[in-house]
């Protein structure tokens, strides 16, 4: 079908047809958009979101002291400044958001409370179909698009991961998940156990800590965290100076990237070193007698996980004031008053607060079809983490565990700027990552190395995920200090790629 014809039978069908969908208007879906309308103006496009505002994971939690765990120089976009503390509140990060929509006119490109079901490819129409649902009116909705960025994030926003533990039938407290925070909750004086030890919990306890009566962080095993001052000294000297907000930005940005590049090398050199030196973190405000070695000292080495920052250790300063403790066991059952321990130990509670992670979801929960076929993306190989084999005009964004996300939602969004300005270049309309025959052979392994990185949500959606070759093509590397230089050099016609 020609362009023209598309557009006749989108309007005859009244669906509307872009250039361009992206679905999401989360930090990746808003930076995308911002990405498009100056690396490939005239582009034509939409965003589709399916909760009322935008923002994403800053819109979903709403749990007292929601604040980022990496610092919001890194976490903020390359393009527009950060001028404040760097870790920062939700509230905080939906402002910095709203201003990036508004002062590029992104927000009448997005529509909201629409959630979308199904995709279709078709190769003969070298078209996206999307259809979905007007979640205020339960209106069908239909769009049609030559390219689709999917931005939806990793996990499933209308519902966060809730183990079944024995007795929770039983239990005559409230049971409450971080992600589904009740507006209706009064912990005032409560007793209340968290369950996790995750960056959830660490945010959330010393935010209730002082009103409630007491709160418990049941862990089953240790975490890491780093602490430190919620400042960046250079920072605040170049402002006192009166430098202009973008060079700190950038001048920041760099320092904080280059620590983390030497952090994360000696996790993996001198692992030992790293672990004794985040531990003395922890002691630093626990003090000596605290049992640091059963509560704060995980199994895995320092970055298999990720590694949250507690600002000003307000965490542990919580514990120290005796508001708050932690109880490293495994959960037998819920009680009618609480939680009984493997240990035999019990547990009182008011409010049980489950921080136990996320359910991963694979792109949106969207059923995708190529030409009538179902897609299972756990058959694709993973094209560097943005693209999928034999999976048309289309991209995801999945950002770094170990540096902010937003560092790769930006360079995936240069990626994509770039394609669509060459697929235009080269006129043609259909580009598909494939193995070339040097790739055939190539011993296939899990999307990512459970010895790298290993989260609970990761391991348990493993088998839905693309698989990952032994070239860098076909790798996620989730490396930030390759990534940087290997995307923008990406050679768009290495026989990676098929247009048509
Ligand atoms: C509490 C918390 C703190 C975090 N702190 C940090 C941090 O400090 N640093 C860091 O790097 N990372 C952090 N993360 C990870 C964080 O999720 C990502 O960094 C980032 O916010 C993800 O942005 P995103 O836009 O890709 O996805 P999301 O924020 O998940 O947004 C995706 C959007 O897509 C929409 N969507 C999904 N499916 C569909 C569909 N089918 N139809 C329509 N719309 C759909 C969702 O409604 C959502 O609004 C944190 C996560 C949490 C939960």
């Amino acid at each position: 079908m020609t362009e023209m014809a598309i557009l006749a039978e989108a309007a005859a069908q009244q669906i509307e047809h872009f250039d361009v969908v992206i679905v999401g208007a989360g930090i990746s879906g808003v930076g995308g958009a911002y990405h498009l309308t100056k690396q490939c103006p005239g582009t034509s496009f939409i965003v589709l979101e399916a909760q009322e505002s935008f923002g994403g994971t800053w819109l979903t939690h709403r749990y007292p002291g929601t604040r980022s765990d990496s610092d919001l120089y890194t976490f903020g976009y390359r393009f527009k400044p950060w001028t404040s503390a760097p870790i920062a509140t939700r509230a905080e990060i939906l402002d910095y958001m709203g201003e990036v929509n508004t002062e590029n006119g992104i927000d009448r490109h997005i529509r909201y409370r629409h959630t979308i079901s199904v995709a279709r490819w078709s190769s003969s129409d070298k078209l996206w179909t999307l259809e979905g649902t007007r979640t205020d009116t339960g209106e069908t909705v239909r769009f049609t698009g030559n390219f689709l960025w999917m931005c939806q994030g990793y996990y499933r926003h209308s519902e966060g991961y809730m183990p079944e533990w024995r007795g929770m039938k039983d239990f005559e407290g409230r049971i409450v998940q971080p992600q589904n925070w009740p507006e209706d909750l009064d912990y005032a004086g409560k007793k209340i156990v968290v369950i996790g030890s995750g960056a959830t919990a660490a945010t959330l306890i010393p935010a209730i800590a002082a009103e409630c009566g007491h709160v418990t962080m049941l862990q089953r095993s240790p975490t890491f965290f780093r602490t430190g001052r919620n400042a960046i000294p250079l920072a605040d000297d170049l402002r006192e100076l009166d430098i202009d907000a973008a060079w700190i930005h950038e001048i920041v940005r760099k320092k904080i990237l280059y620590e983390q590049s030497v952090f994360t090398r000696r996790s993996f050199t001198e692992p030992e070193t790293v672990k004794q030196e985040l531990l003395a973190g922890v002691r630093a405000h626990l003090g000596p007698d605290y049992d640091v070695a059963t509560h704060f000292t995980p199994r895995y080495r320092p970055w298999r996980q990720r590694i949250a920052f507690v600002p000003d250790g307000d965490f542990l300063e919580a514990i120290r004031s005796g508001k708050a403790s932690v109880v490293t066991d495994e959960i037998e059952s819920f009680t009618e008053a609480g939680i009984l321990l493997k240990s035999g130990e019990t547990l009182e509670a008011d409010i049980i607060i489950t921080a136990t992670g996320f359910n991963l979801n694979v792109l949106g929960d969207i059923d995708f079809t190529i030409d009538g076929e179902p897609l299972n993306f756990s058959d694709t190989v993973t094209y560097r983490g943005m693209m999928f084999t034999g999976v048309p005009n289309m991209v995801w964004v999945f950002g770094y565990f170990r540096a902010s996300w937003t560092l790769r939602a930006d360079l995936v969004a240069d990626f994509v700027c770039r394609l669509l300005n060459h697929l235009k270049e080269k006129g043609a309309r259909q580009v598909t990552p494939t193995l070339r025959p040097e790739d055939q052979d190539m011993p296939l392994l899990p999307w990512i190395d459970p010895e790298n990185f290993n989260p609970g949500y990761v391991i348990r959606g493993m088998h839905l995920l693309p698989k990952r070759g032994d070239k860098p093509e076909w790798q996620h590397t989730q490396d930030y200090w390759v990534e940087k230089d290997e995307f923008p050099a990406i050679d768009l016609d290495d026989g990676s790629f098929v247009y048509e």
